[in-house]
């Protein structure tokens, strides 16, 4: 028997996350402003003579794989490990006109069958922290060209002290986050040249992110007869909403804009 919604009792947490998450415009913290600041910073609009070869990693229902394909002349490979993501994704650009210039791929980032030295540019939100951003940048690095460039954002420390509260909830959800200066140590060391890095401002947290993800609660819970399962998602989601709204000002997404140059010894 397949599960769906109307079948709560049979769905595992990944399957009542996916559910909770569908529908919504982005699965992270971000915005327009801020990814097209990215793209210019990126210096990749200046080189677009020919179609770029760009992939969008952990790219959910889309928002940065939409942009890129009405800002760029590219196609874009939008990688996902969620196939119900993918699906949404495309139906979104079907409805845009934007189908031809995307092909999506249901795959994990740290295992990817690109072929090497071939992408222009790499775009990830929010994502890489899923095998980790060390891990992700180390695996994705030799997919680009000499000279192609990655963009992504990390959730990063933006203060060298921290209360103890958000230092042990971070260190125990992501045992990976770190001061931006360790980020760029990351890059460096996989042979990146750091272009340029910016803080995501709150706003792409609760207006573009929290704010229609809480919308969603109710409906989400109806779907689930309040199930225990579906009342821990809302409860722990609550709880990361307001251990931002506390310690927004310590940590954050950081956008990271780097080039692949040629290892050197
Ligand atoms: N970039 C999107 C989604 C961010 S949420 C946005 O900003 O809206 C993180 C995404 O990474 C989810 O869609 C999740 O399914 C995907 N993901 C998680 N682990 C992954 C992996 N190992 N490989 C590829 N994608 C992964």
């Amino acid at each position: 028997m397949s599960k769906t919604a109307s079948d709560p009792e049979a769905m595992d947490p990944t399957a009542l996350l996916v559910d909770l998450y569908r529908g919504q415009e982005r699965l992270g913290p971000g915005g327009v402003e801020e990814s097209r600041l990215a793209l210019e910073l990126s210096g990749i609009l200046r080189a677009t003579a020919q179609p770029l070869q760009v992939a969008d990693i952990g790219c959910g229902t889309g928002a940065s794989t939409l942009l890129l394909a009405r800002l760029l002349n590219a196609q874009i490979t939008a990688v996902d490990l969620m196939p119900p993501f993918l699906r949404e994704l495309e139906q979104r650009a079907e409805a845009r006109g934007l189908r031809e210039r995307i092909t999506t791929l249901c795959g994990s980032m740290d295992a990817l069958e690109i072929e090497a030295g071939t992408l222009d540019l790499i775009w990830s939100e929010g994502a890489l922290y899923s095998v980790g951003f060390s891990r992700a940048v180390a695996a994705l690095r030799p997919c680009l060209r000499p000279g192609g460039v990655l963009v992504a954002s990390e959730l990063s420390w933006t203060t060298a002290r921290r209360p103890p509260e958000i230092q042990e909830h971070w260190e125990r959800e992501y045992p990976e986050v770190a001061c931006t200066s360790s980020k760029l140590a990351v890059l460096e060391q996989n042979a990146f040249q750091p272009i340029a890095t910016f803080l995501l401002p709150a706003r792409c947290w609760l207006e573009n992110y929290y704010r229609p993800l809480q919308a969603g609660f109710a409906a989400f819970l109806e779907r689930h007869d309040h199930s225990e399962a579906a009342r821990d998602i809302v409860a722990e989601t609550e709880e990361e909403i307001r251990l931002y709204e506390t310690y927004g000002d310590v940590f954050g997404y950081v956008m990271y804009i780097a080039r692949a140059v040629e290892p050197t010894l």
